[in-house]
């Protein structure tokens, strides 16, 4: 299966895409974990990457977009499938995504929907060091203009299936597990992705 989770930050990806992977089998690939990953170890997509995460802005797509390409050739991921958690956050990205793989190839993108008042007070409990009260506005700054356009195009391909995230982790969980079983036994009406991302 090849999935994709989007939200805003504190939208529950993380907690989500956990729960998913090891319900569905299949590997969860997080581009802001993988970041957070190289930062630590100091390689040198960490270094290039480091201020952009700190900040709250995006990472530069050319970036992320190697990162995540290379992950997609990993065994596990071409025999299982993905979870790809954070990844694609603007319409460069997904395009990238479009382009290595069959544009029909992707299942389902889950859209983690929360009120902003309630992702800044889980962001500001939850204490990362990007966590920060700038950096919050700007990491909502770019879902609102990066991101929300290209759920538009996932929407149009009839891909998007919007869950309410703002309720107890169980409750959500089981939401998704249900809505995406219901998505996959529906034949597919819409155009291919291709054609329809701007
Ligand atoms: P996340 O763990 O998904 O909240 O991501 C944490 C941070 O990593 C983001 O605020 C960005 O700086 C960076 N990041 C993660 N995924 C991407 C992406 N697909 N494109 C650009 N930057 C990203």
């Amino acid at each position: 299966m090849k999935l994709l989770i989007v939200g805003p930050p504190g939208s529950g990806k993380g907690t989500q895409s956990l729960r998913m992977s090891r319900a569905l089998g299949i590997p969860h690939v997080s581009t802001g974990a993988l970041l957070r990953h190289a930062i630590r170890l100091g390689t040198p997509l960490g270094e290039s990457a480091c201020e952009c995460v700190a900040a709250g802005h995006l990472v530069p797509d050319a970036l992320v977009n190697e990162l995540v390409r290379e992950r997609l050739g990993h065994t596990t991921v071409r025999e299982r499938g993905f979870l790809l958690d954070g990844f694609p956050r603007n319409r460069a990205q997904l395009d990238g995504l479009l382009s290595w793989l069959n544009p029909e190839a992707l299942d389902a993108a889950i859209e983690l929907a929360v009120p902003s008042e309630i992702v800044v007070q889980r962001l500001t409990s939850r204490g990362r060091t990007d966590d920060t009260e700038a950096g919050i506005d700007t990491r909502l700054g770019a879902y609102e203009v990066e991101t929300s356009p290209m759920l538009r195009d996932l929407e149009a391909a009839g891909l998007l299936i919007p869950i309410a995230a703002d309720r107890p982790i169980d409750v959500v969980t089981r939401d998704i597990l249900a809505s995406l079983a219901q998505h996959r036994a529906k034949p597919p009406t819409c155009l291919p992705m291709q054609r329809v991302a701007v």
